[in-house]
């Protein structure tokens, strides 16, 4: 059951995270999850795939803004459209955008090393459900804590644990494209 809150922008987010709650808990959900465990690998380990362009490695660069900001450009001019809060996110955006030379049966997340192409997609497509509401309702919890200083008994949840999550997701969203990717390739082949 919904906490009632006098505050209607509290309200709405309390009605919002019991929305996400109720899914999470679904069969439906819980079907299409086969597993929260990805794996023993670090998110924040994140390997460099090289350009799709022209085949060199690209190169950190910070923006001269306050905080900085961050993105992985190519000697070529090749670079992700947006800049990052973090390098770790740069990272994951630039290898969302190279995806020639890397195979989803290599990424050291999630256990596809033995999956086709098409059943690879499935497993990261369950994943990727399950990491929104995780770290949407992670996000929601911080935001209604700091509105109400915690009178409701909803915590802030760990910067770590929000911030673990979010890496989880954007692995995932990588892994989607590559396994998209092979799919494609699967199909032109046959
Ligand atoms: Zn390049």
């Amino acid at each position: 059951m919904t906490q009632r809150h006098s505050d209607p922008r509290v309200q709405r987010l309390l009605e919002k995270l019991d929305g996400l709650y109720e899914e999470l808990k679904s069969d439906e959900h819980y079907e299409m999850t086969e597993s929260v465990a990805y794996g023993h690998h670090d998110p924040f380990d994140i390997p460099t795939c090289i350009c799709d362009a022209c085949g060199e490695q690209p190169t950190m660069e910070m923006a001269r803004s306050e905080p900085p900001r961050w993105s992985m450009v190519c000697r070529c001019g090749r670079k992700p459209p947006s800049v990052r809060k973090s390098q770790w996110q740069a990272m994951l955006e630039w290898n969302g955008i190279n995806l020639a030379s890397f195979d989803y049966r290599d990424l050291p997340l999630f256990g596809l090393s033995n999956l086709d192409a098409e059943t690879g997609h499935k497993r990261l497509a369950g994943f990727r459900r399950n990491l929104e509401l995780r770290y949407n309702i992670a996000t929601l919890e911080g935001d209604i804590a700091r509105m109400t200083q915690r009178s409701l008994g909803i915590e802030q949840p760990g910067k770590g644990y929000t911030r673990r999550l979010q890496a989880y997701l954007m692995w995932c969203l990588w892994g989607l494209r590559l396994t998209k990717l092979a799919k494609q390739k699967t199909k032109n082949e046959s």
